[in-house]
């Protein structure tokens, strides 16, 4: 069985590596030039919320940080203030969505091991709050406060056109949902 998903992932890159289409080419053309992603994508884990699918974008162009709830902690604002510091991002977007494991687990206690530093970050942004769609905007609104606050302790970083939001994908319809605080 472990064995079938190993085949599956080396297959998988074999088909990747010897594409020899517009996907190639651009695989080629950023590797030659180095990125320069327009904007940074704080989503959660969960496979069916891929940020450059459901963007439609391709290699290069999104600076993606995935963490299950998308929650951020020291080590995720260090991968942010790299990508707005030295790649020039000027979009920041915590991306939330519907069905989250992460804020179901939340919204049930919290979990057990590693996953209760998950599950504690989301609870903090919840407070009373048990609507699990609600529940959802408020822990991406939270992730957007505090990126808010850690840039502009960070000076180095011109925080004056460096725009921060919030959106929660649906993950039935396919649609993206902006925030607004
Ligand atoms: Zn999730």
């Amino acid at each position: 069985m472990k064995q079938q998903i190993l085949d599956r992932l080396e297959q998988g890159n074999r088909r990747w590596a010897e594409r020899r289409d517009e996907a190639a080419a651009l695989r080629r053309r950023t590797a030659a030039r180095g990125q320069e992603p327009y904007a940074i994508v704080v989503a959660c884990s969960d496979s069916r919320v891929i940020p450059e699918q459901l963007f439609d974008t391709g290699l290069g162009e999104l600076f993606v940080i995935r963490v299950a709830g998308n929650v951020l902690d020291r080590h995720q604002l260090g991968s942010i203030e790299y990508a707005a510091a030295h790649l020039h991002c000027r979009l920041i977007l915590v991306l939330g969505h519907t069905g989250c494991g992460a804020v179901s687990a939340a919204l049930s206690g919290g979990g057990e091991g590693y996953i209760q530093y998950i599950t504690d970050e989301i609870l903090l942004a919840l407070g009373e709050e048990r609507d699990p769609l609600r529940a959802c905007e408020k822990n991406v609104l939270h992730g957007v406060e505090l990126l808010r606050r850690a840039f502009a302790e960070h000076l180095e970083i011109p925080c004056e056109d460096l725009e921060i939001r919030g959106a929660v994908y649906e993950l039935e319809s396919g649609t993206v949902r902006w925030l607004e605080e």
